[in-house]
């Protein structure tokens, strides 16, 4: 029977281990990453971009709600209409007034514009005169021709070095429903870029403005997406033109789109009031990143869970194997090498010594009238007497020789690098020790001899045709009368 697993039992027992170990572990970090992933991904889209697109667009409305009253009141203020019926005569009077609104309402800019006589009235005076053939003056003329009441319209301010400004322009009526003129405060967009600058630091996304033309109109201090400008065409951005594509016209709704291999988020909101799109877009890898360095993290754990496991289980099995071979290649009783043990050993020492022509020697010892040692004293006597023979064997030899519990009460000395005289005296040495010595056992010193066969390696042995030849020796000592030592007649002595 083999006392080793094959190298490739082995071998498939450890795959086996990682297999269940590494692909159970790996599976069960990457269904947790994907489900977690899906599950913040549908956070992202569904809740965390239309809650930033909502907090915006309300921020928005609460800065425009309040100039939308003011402008109101402007519109129906009786000294307005009636200054304006009365012939615009004193402009200071006009300008006062609009001083007043501007300190009392922390409006950012106050203004009215004449239809009669198309002057531009601000706080500091007459600005300008508005011309239907001005690009910048269209905003009047619009205003002048549209249904609604009033409109909400981002524009640069020229009274204020072309500051981007959120305006209401309400239009004014005389007492008879005349059209008399637009008038209106103007609020600096200053607050939503803050807010704008405020979520992308403190969320990573990107949030802008785009109007119904796809021209982005409002982004943070530092410019829009992958660093558009205002006045810019959300068609000349890259990635969002291919976006654009799938979406004839900005539309509200959650979109993702692919920027080389990175994923983006993205919702779009229309805001009524001012005809313009919010635009709120993450990046997956930042939102995602925590939750890839922790699949990264219990992967490696995985790893060295397995790896740990795998080392255990080899040392073990190495352990065990060890265990067994000493337990198949050791006698019990006497604690020396058994057969397989010998067999393995002399096989070595064989080899060795004809390969380097040395003398070895083969020493065969049998305990004479065994038998009669234990039907006399019993059989725990002889074992006691065997196991006290193998000491005394085991200290009278070198570290290099072997000795072997052959069988019952027979031992093998194979006497490595030792000429024949050498070997001799050893044997010789062992027959009389063993004769004198004395074996205590329940209170009586047992004596026991040995008859002892030598021989010597010869070049064209086997282990089989040394040992014999020592037999024959053996058998010669017992049949002249025991306790000696006979040296096969081979041999040279
Ligand atoms: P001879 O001088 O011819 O060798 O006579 P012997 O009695 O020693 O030889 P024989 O082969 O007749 O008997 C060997 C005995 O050794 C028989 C057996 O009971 C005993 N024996 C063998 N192994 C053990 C053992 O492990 N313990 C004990 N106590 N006795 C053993
Ligand atoms: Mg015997
Ligand atoms: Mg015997």
């Amino acid at each position: 029977m083999p006392l080793r697993l094959p190298k490739a039992t082995q071998i498939s027992l450890l795959l086996l281990l990682v297999l269940l170990l590494g692909g159970g572990f790996a599976s069960t970090s990457l269904v947790s990453y994907y489900t977690s992933r899906e599950a913040l991904r549908n956070n992202i889209i569904n809740s965390e971009l239309p809650l930033t697109s909502d907090t915006v667009y309300s921020e928005i409305q609460k800065d425009l709600v309040r100039p939308v009253l003011i402008s109101s009141m402007m519109a129906r203020d009786t000294f307005v209409r009636d200054w304006v019926v009365a012939g615009e005569q004193d402009p200071a009077q006009m300008t006062r007034y609009l001083q007043e609104i501007m300190s009392n309402y922390g409006a950012f800019t106050a203004f009215f514009v004449s239809d009669n006589t198309r002057l531009y009235y601000q706080a500091k005076g007459i600005l300008k005169q508005v011309n239907e053939n001005s690009a910048r003056d269209q905003w009047y003329f619009h205003t002048r021709s549209m249904q609604a009441p009033y409109e909400i319209n981002v524009d640069v301010d020229m009274a204020n070095a072309d500051r981007l400004t959120f305006f209401i322009n309400y239009k004014v009526f005389d007492y008879n429903d005349n059209f008399i003129g637009v008038t209106g405060v103007g609020l600096a967009v200053d607050a939503v870029v803050k807010l704008i600058d405020d979520y992308q630091k403190r969320y990573q996304r990107s949030v802008f403005f785009v109007d119904s033309s796809g021209q982005i109109t409002l982004t943070g201090a530092a410019g829009g997406p992958m660093g558009a400008k205002v006045g810019q065409q959300l068609r000349d951005v890259a990635p969002l033109a291919g976006l654009l594509s799938q979406l004839p016209k900005p539309q509200s709704g959650s979109f993702e789109y692919q920027v080389q291999d990175n994923g983006h988020f993205l919702n779009v909101r229309y805001i009524p009031e001012l005809n313009w799109y919010l635009f709120v877009d993450q990046h997956e890898s930042l939102a995602l990143g925590n939750i890839r360095q922790t699949l990264y993290l219990n992967l490696l754990i995985c790893l060295l869970v397995t790896v740990i496991v795998l080392a255990s289980v080899g040392i073990v099995m190495r352990r065990y194997q060890q265990r067994i071979e000493a337990l198949a290649t050791t006698d019990v009783l006497t604690e020396l090498p058994n057969r397989r043990g010998f067999n393995i050993l002399a096989g070595q020492a064989l080899q060795e010594a004809k390969r380097s022509q040395s003398p070895l020697h083969a020493l065969l010892i049998d305990l004479d009238h065994f038998k009669q040692l234990n039907d006399t004293y019993g059989h725990l006597a002889g074992d006691e007497v065997l196991r006290a023979f193998a000491r005394q064997l085991k200290s009278s030899l070198r570290q290099a020789d072997i000795v072997c519990r052959w069988g019952g009460e027979e031992f093998i000395l194979l006497l490595k690098d030792t000429d024949s005289a050498t070997a001799q005296q050893l044997a010789e040495k062992i027959r009389l020790q063993t004769e004198q010595n004395r074996y205590p056992f329940a209170g009586v010193n047992l004596q026991v001899t040995t008859s002892l066969g030598l021989t010597e390696l010869r070049t064209d042995d086997s282990l089989d045709s040394l040992l014999g030849r020592a037999d024959k020796a053996l058998y010669r000592a017992k049949e002249s009368g025991r306790n000696r030592l006979c040296v096969d007649a081979g041999a040279s002595a």
